[in-house]
């Protein structure tokens, strides 16, 4: 009987990226989501660090679901030319700094980012995805893993696939963008592929 991994996240996109990552554990583990996580307030996430707050989502979670595994990732965009912003404020970079706040969060961070890159010369154009990756059971961290994967900013978006900063995050050794890889690629390749495969690694040696 496989054992069961309920992931604490509202963004299906994000799960279904974990079940495409983990086929090759399908033996083992069972990934779904953690039922009603719409219904309840969504953790605080006041870390300075990816993991400080992937660890304090897992923990805050395991409370709601007693006896039950909870998988709780924190990820983020890191370049290289801006000190490593937008860090752990990835998903509000453009909502922090007050930029179109007319525009969806995706839409405005990327925009944000192509301005502040503009300027940046092609050797000054490294960033890499990063993810956290807790798993929590009654108030207790079990295991924790980190991902990541190195790429470029570019100067305009490519690609529709994907989500977040997917259409300016460049792989060289792929000659495509995040937003242009099929799924299977990109969860090999990606920061939450790598993260998954090492806690359930981790996991599976509990
Ligand atoms: P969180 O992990 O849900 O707190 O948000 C991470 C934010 O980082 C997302 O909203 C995106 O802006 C960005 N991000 C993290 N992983 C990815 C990815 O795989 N593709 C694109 N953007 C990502």
């Amino acid at each position: 009987m496989p054992t069961q991994l309920l992931v604490a996240t509202t963004n299906a996109g994000k799960l279904r990226d974990f079940r495409v990552a983990a086929a090759a554990y399908a033996g083992a583990f069972c990934i779904d989501f953690l039922p009603d996580i719409d219904t309840i307030p969504a953790a605080p996430e006041e870390g300075a660090t990816f993991a400080a707050n992937a660890c304090g989502k897992a923990i805050y979670y395991s409370y709601i679901a007693p006896g039950c595994i909870i998988l709780a990732d924190d990820s983020g965009l890191e370049v290289d030319a801006l000190q490593g912003a937008p860090g752990i404020r990835s998903a509000r970079y453009a909502a922090d700094a007050g930029f179109r706040p007319d525009l969806p969060a995706d839409a405005a961070n990327n925009l944000l980012l192509l301005e502040t890159m503009r300027d940046a010369p092609a050797d000054f154009r490294a960033a890499r995805y990063r993810c956290v990756l807790a798993a929590a059971m009654d108030g207790s961290i079990l295991a924790s893993a980190e991902g990541k994967v190195e790429g470029e900013i570019l100067r305009e978006p490519r690609g529709v696939g994907g989500f977040g900063y997917d259409p300016l995050f460049y792989l060289p050794t792929f000659h495509q963008t995040m937003a242009e890889l099929d799924l299977e690629t990109k969860h090999t390749i990606s920061h939450r592929g790598h993260a998954l495969r090492a806690l359930l690694a981790l996991l599976g040696n509990l």
